[in-house]
This record gives C-alpha cells, sequence and structure tokens, in this order.
C-alpha cells in the first residue's frame, strides 16, 4: 500500500529530516509536541502539528496510545518514531499495527530479540557470528557471576541487558571490586530501564567501534551499505562518525559486512538496521549490538551511498522491494559527521540549557546541517541537548576532514556552550588523524585536548577589544582589563580553563603578548564577539573565549562606531543616515565565508554616517556605520 500520510512519533532534527524526505515524496507529515516544543523548527515544517500534553515524556512522546490516537485522528498512514524515544519498543510497534496503522520500523519480534542483550548474543552465537567473549545467561546469582567474571578474565565489563545509550554499564578492573560494581550497574539498571539483568563481557582495552548499516525487505532481500568508524566517543556515546572506514583493509571490511548480513539474516527482520561490533587490539571483530532503528549517524551512510534510508524505510514499510541489490550499491569518497551538543566539554559535560541567543552553522555544497533548533530556541533541561549534526564529504578522508574544520570554524553559537571547539581540537589532533583513538580515549584522557591559548589569539583579540573601544576612560575602571597609551591591555580570561591573565601592548612591529611574542594579526584571522563571548580563528583552528562579564557590558555602552568584523561583501542596508536606531536593532547585513551576518547596534543612537553601499567588497576592520548617542 502506498503510504500518504505520516505522523512522526519524535522531536527536533530527527523529526525535520524525516519531513524533508517526506516533502521530496510528496507524503503529508504530522508533527507531534510537547508544552517545550510548541514553537520548534520541526512544527513549523510539518504540514500539520497536535499539542499532545506537557513535558513529561509520558505525556508526549513516550505515550504511544495518545500518539496513535492522534495518528487515527488525523488519517495518518503510518507512524515513523525515528532514533529514541518509542523507536525501538517492541509493544508500541505491535500496538500501531493492532490500530490499523504501518509502524515505520523494525517488526517487533525482532525488536524484542535485540533488544535484550542477552537473547542477541545467544541468537548471534547460534548463527556462529563472533560475540565478544562473556556471559550472557539467566541466572543472575551474584556468587556465580563473580565466578564467570573470574573465568573471563579481569577487566571484566557490566552491561545492563535492556541497556541503551551508554547506560548501566561497568568496569571492573579485580575480584575484589566486582561486588560493589555489580549493585551499582543493576541499581543504574533498574532506575533507567527497569531491568536489572547484566551480562558480563571481557573489557576489550583499545577497542574500535565499527557498525555496518543493513536494509532488509520483505521479500527476504538482505544488503549491508558499508561500514561505520563511530570510535570517537565519551561516555560510551558517539560523538564523531565517519565511513567508510579507512584502516581496515578490503578483505576485513568484506569480512565484517559478510558477518553483519548473516546476523541480519538470522532474524526475521525488516527495514533499516545496525550491527554494531567492536574490534580488540589484536584484529579480531566481535558482535556487541543490533540497533532496529535509523541511526543518529545515518548521515555519513548517505553521503557515501548516495541513498536516503529515510526514503528506502518508507519504501519497505509501503512492502516493496529494495530499490537496489546489493552489486548496486556503491561507496564513494568519505563522509564525516560531528554531533554538536549544548554541553559544557572541560565540566564534565554538563548539559548547557537556555536562550540559543545566535546560531549560525556552516555548510556548503559538500556538507549539510541536520539541525531541530533556531536562533531564538532554548535548549531545555527535558531532551538530549544535542542541537545539531554538521555532515561533510570528501573524496578521500584527509579533504573530508579539512572540510569539517571549516565547517566548524565558520559555525558559531552563542547563549549556550557547545562542543564546538571540542570536536574541532579533536579532528585536529594526531590520534584522530591516524585514526588511533579508540572508544575510551577521550574518557582516560589519552588525547591532550587542554586548548593553551596561543600568543596570537591574544594578540587578534587585543586588536579586536580596541577596535570595539578599549581605549575609552571607562576601560580604565573596570576590572577585566584596560588601556593606556603607555600601559598595556590587561586581557582576563575567564574561559576556557580557569581564569588568566595576558598584559598586550601595542608596538610598532604589532602586538607584544605577555612581553615576549610579537604578533600582527592577519587577514585570515578572525575574532567574533558576542558579548562576553569570543570566538577566534586562526590558523585554521578555532578557540573559545570568555571574558569577564561586567567589561562587555562597560564596552557595550561606548560601541559608537560599527567595524566590518572580517572581509566580506554588504549584501543588505537596513538604516540609514539621520536615523534613530535602538540597541540590538540590525543595521546592515554583510555575506563572510558564505554566511549572512547581521551587524546590529550595541547602543541606542542616530546614525551620524553611513560608509557602506550595498554589493561593496569590505575589509576587515573598515567603518561601516558611525553613531552619535
Ligand atoms: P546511537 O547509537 O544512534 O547514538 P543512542 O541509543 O545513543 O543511539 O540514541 C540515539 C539518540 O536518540 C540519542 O542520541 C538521542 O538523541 C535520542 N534519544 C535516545 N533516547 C532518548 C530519550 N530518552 N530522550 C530523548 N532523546 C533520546
Ligand atoms: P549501548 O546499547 O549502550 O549502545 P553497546 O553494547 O553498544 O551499548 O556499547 C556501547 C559502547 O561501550 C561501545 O560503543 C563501546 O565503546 C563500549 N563497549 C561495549 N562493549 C565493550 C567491551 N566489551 N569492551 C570495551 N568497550 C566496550
Ligand atoms: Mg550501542
Amino acid at each position: 500500500m502506498s503510504i500518504k500520510k505520516i505522523l512522526i512519533a519524535n522531536r527536533g532534527e530527527i523529526a525535520v529530516r524525516i519531513i524533508e524526505t517526506c516533502r521530496q515524496l510528496g507524503i503529508r507529515t504530522v508533527a507531534i509536541y510537547s508544552d517545550a516544543d510548541r514553537y520548534c523548527k520541526a512544527v513549523s515544517m510539518a504540514d500539520e502539528a497536535f499539542h499532545l500534553g506537557g513535558v513529561a515524556l509520558a505525556d508526549s512522546y513516550l505515550n504511544g496510545e495518545k500518539i496513535i490516537q492522534t495518528a487515527l485522528n488525523c488519517h495518518a498512514d503510518a507512524i515513523h518514531p525515528g532514533y529514541g524515544f518509542l523507536a525501538e519498543q517492541a509493544d508500541f510497534a505491535q500496538q500501531v499495527e493492532q490500530a490499523g496503522l504501518i509502524f515505520i520500523g523494525a517488526p517487533a519480534q525482532a525488536m524484542r530479540l535485540m533488544g535484550s542483550k542477552s537473547a542477541a548474543k545467544k541468537t548471534m552465537l547460534t548463527a556462529e557470528v563472533p560475540c565478544v567473549p562473556g556471559y550472557q545467561g539467566d541466572d543472575q546469582d551474584p556468587e556465580l557471576l563473580l565466578k564467570e567474571a573470574t573465568k573471563i578474565g579481569f577487566p571484566v565489563l557490566i552491561k545492563a541487558v535492556s541497556g541503551g545509550g551508554g547506560k548501566g554499564m561497568k568496569i571492573v578492573e579485580q575480584a575484589a571490586d566486582f561486588a560493589v560494581q555489580l549493585s551499582s550497574a543493576q541499581r543504574e539498571a533498574r532506575n533507567a530501564f527497569g531491568d536489572d539483568q547484566v551480562i558480563l563481557e571481557k573489557y576489550i582495552t583499545q577497542p574500535k567501534h565499527i557498525e555496518v548499516q543493513v536494509f532488509a525487505d520483505a521479500h527476504g532481500q538482505v544488503v549491508h551499505l558499508f561500514e561505520r568508524d563511530c570510535s570517537t566517543q565519551r561516555r560510551y556515546q558517539k560523538i564523531i562518525e565517519e565511513a567508510p572506514a579507512t584502516f581496515l583493509d578490503d578483505q576485513y571490511r568484506q569480512a565484517i559486512h559478510d558477518a553483519a548480513v548473516q546476523a541480519t539474516q538470522a532474524i526475521e527482520y525488516r527495514g533499516a538496521g545496525t550491527i554494531e561490533f567492536i574490534l580488540d587490539d589484536d584484529g579480531q571483530f566481535y558482535f556487541m549490538e543490533m540497533n532496529t532503528r535509523l541511526q543518529v549517524e545515518h548521515r555519513v551512510t548517505e553521503m557515501i551511498t548516495g541513498v536516503d534510508l529515510v526514503a528506502w524505510q518508507i519504501a519497505v514499510a509501503e512492502g516493496k522491494p529494495l530499490p537496489l541489490t546489493q552489486s548496486q550499491i556503491q561507496c564513494r569518497g568519505h563522509a564525516l559527521q560531528v554531533r554538536v551538543y549544548a554541553e559544557d566539554t572541560v565540566n564534565d559535560y554538563l548539559p548547557s540549557t537556555g536562550l540559543i541567543e545566535h546560531m549560525q552553522l556552516a555548510s556548503d555544497e559538500h556538507g549539510l546541517v541536520d539541525s531541530g533548533v533556531r536562533a531564538q530556541d532554548s535548549v531545555t533541561i527535558h531532551y538530549d541537548p544535542m542541537i545539531a549534526k554538521l555532515v561533510a564529504w570528501g573524496k578521500n578522508r584527509a579533504d573530508c576532514i579539512e572540510r569539517m574544520q571549516t565547517m566548524l570554524n565558520h559555525s558559531v553559537v552563542y547563549g549556550v556552550t557547545t562542543n564546538l571547539a571540542f570536536l574541532s581540537a579533536i579532528i585536529n589532533s594526531k590520534p584522530f588523524l591516524n585514526q588511533q583513538i579508540y572508544t575510551n580515549s577521550l574518557d582516560n584522557k589519552a588525547i591532550d585536548l587542554a586548548q593553551t591559548i596561543p600568543p596570537a589569539v591574544l594578540a587578534i583579540v587585543a586588536k579586536n577589544l580596541i577596535k570595539n573601544g578599549a581605549s575609552n576612560s571607562i576601560w580604565q575602571q573596570a576590572s577585566g582589563w584596560r588601556l593606556q597609551e603607555t600601559e598595556p591591555l590587561i586581557i582576563t580570561v575567564v574561559k576556557p580553563e580557569h581564569s588568566q591573565q595576558h598584559r598586550v601592548m601595542v608596538t610598532d612591529e604589532g602586538f607584544l603578548v605577555d612581553g615576549q611574542h610579537h604578533y600582527q594579526p592577519s587577514a585570515t584571522d578572525y575574532c567574533y564577539q558576542h558579548r562576553h563571548y569570543l570566538q577566534v580563528i586562526h590558523n585554521n583552528q578555532r578557540y573559545q573565549l570568555q571574558l569577564p562579564n561586567h567589561d562587555i557590558q562597560a564596552m557595550a555602552s561606548d560601541a559608537n562606531t560599527i567595524y566590518a568584523p572580517m572581509p566580506g561583501k554588504i549584501i543588505a542596508i537596513k538604516v540609514a543616515a539621520g536615523e534613530q536606531v535602538s540597541q540590538g536593532d540590525t543595521l546592515l547585513i554583510m555575506e563572510a565565508m558564505k554566511m549572512e551576518l547581521a551587524i546590529k547596534a550595541e547602543r541606542d543612537g542616530e546614525i551620524k554616517s553611513l560608509s557602506a553601499t550595498v554589493d561593496k567588497q569590505i575589509k576587515a576592520d573598515d567603518i561601516l556605520v558611525e553613531l552619535v548617542p
């Protein structure tokens, strides 16, 4: 049967992603939303949208009954669950079908089987797919578990049978710690999944996470769409994914693809799925688990194969055969995805909530941005803090990494703290470039990402601060930094790590930083400033700095002259000389580095002069507008 209308039982970027494909296929879309998401992007894009209830998940995105009733009321034919929430809940899939609707996902029986890490491993062992050595029995007697752990050999990993999202996992280094770690894993599992059963696995000390995208239709056809390397993780959660895994030779890759297809054939499967493998340091690969849904990282597979996986999901749900056979699926180039989280990476990855004051995520013809939020939306405590995914394609890995670096450098988010600088530092690091990142590298701090601020960056900051009126007398009163003709500019950086003070002198040769380094900012150095947040791009590396807040408020009161923040072109002028403007009003719009940048008034005033004209090419620091208070 052909699907004409789909209700999307999800939110955020995956809801937006599904709507995009539906639009191309001419399928109508229905969004659902909680109180917190009333004005979100997905709701504004969908053909219809229905309010489900409050922010509690049980009232909204996890309320299967309400969701099915909504789908019936608006005459949808099918429900797409996205990922997370109800995507892997077998009971929900069954209820959807009992209501006469199509569930765009895996069959309930496969979900049940693969949703249990013990049942999944038992099935795979029977199908002769290699599994991580361990214990997956039903007997959960602590004495017996300890005996099994000793048999496996320490270190051992305890995993929740019903676990997911990296929760409920504990490493045990030695027998003496086993009892304590076991009760801790059980407690976590009971709270998160309502089930305290565990399995035990040999802990692989240098693990690579390689997974294979598989697809099956209702006619017995199973194919793979190559592998993804998801070894860059924090706390067992992926943050950077790429395809293909170029450090593996073709024979090895083929063996993994074959094992994934074999695993899929061993269960009666339909739709998109992912077989996750773990690779140990002596070249063995083992089945870890199967995710019976679309994956957050599906975009990298789409980029190397040219396949729209959501369109395939819909086709398979309609009962159609897979659009391509195995030999027709080709792997072209390289793709990389980074997950942009609103979180404080130096503060234990604490989610950062609040208003996104400004957001510009850069993409070009070989890159894309998937995001469920826009500027002026809020990141709330209610949902996952992932705000976007940046995906880049290149003809090879090096080319792809370079593109991603550019995308990261040219992306700015202000208002909430993000991991953009952290992601940039990772993909610039030697272990990443040499493909020597293991899934525990970040947690073990095996990669040094502490960003020391090079003197050149401080010189760029100093130039920017002076340009913004640092010479005014107000500055001398502000405690954070000040400038006098003969005295250095004192810049206090309160972040990224801890508060540091630097002295910058303006000399004939440029800027003298901390009495020893001279630097003259060049045309490729950028400094974006938003209140007390600074972002500097220097040598294709990005640095995020934060100054003490009060300094910037002082500075805003002196912003009478507005300079071009970077080279570019004026594309629109919103004001005229003599006009009264208020703080925050957009004065003109410039285009720089393929992005539009609104230049705003930093204070109230009257436009004294306007030196910009539309289409004019401008250099960094050119005076654009002068205000009189
Ligand atoms: P993957 O292997 O694809 O990363 P995860 O199991 O980590 O899969 O989860 C997939 C995604 O689904 C998460 O990154 C998150 O965005 C979303 N998600 C999962 N569970 C929840 C939940 N309970 N609430 C909100 N979002 C969730
Ligand atoms: P989840 O359902 O939470 O995704 P997984 O079994 O897929 O659980 O494991 C998540 C991550 O934990 C893996 O990607 C890997 O980084 C790590 N991990 C899992 N099993 C092992 C193991 N046996 N040894 C070392 N690391 C492991
Ligand atoms: Mg997993």
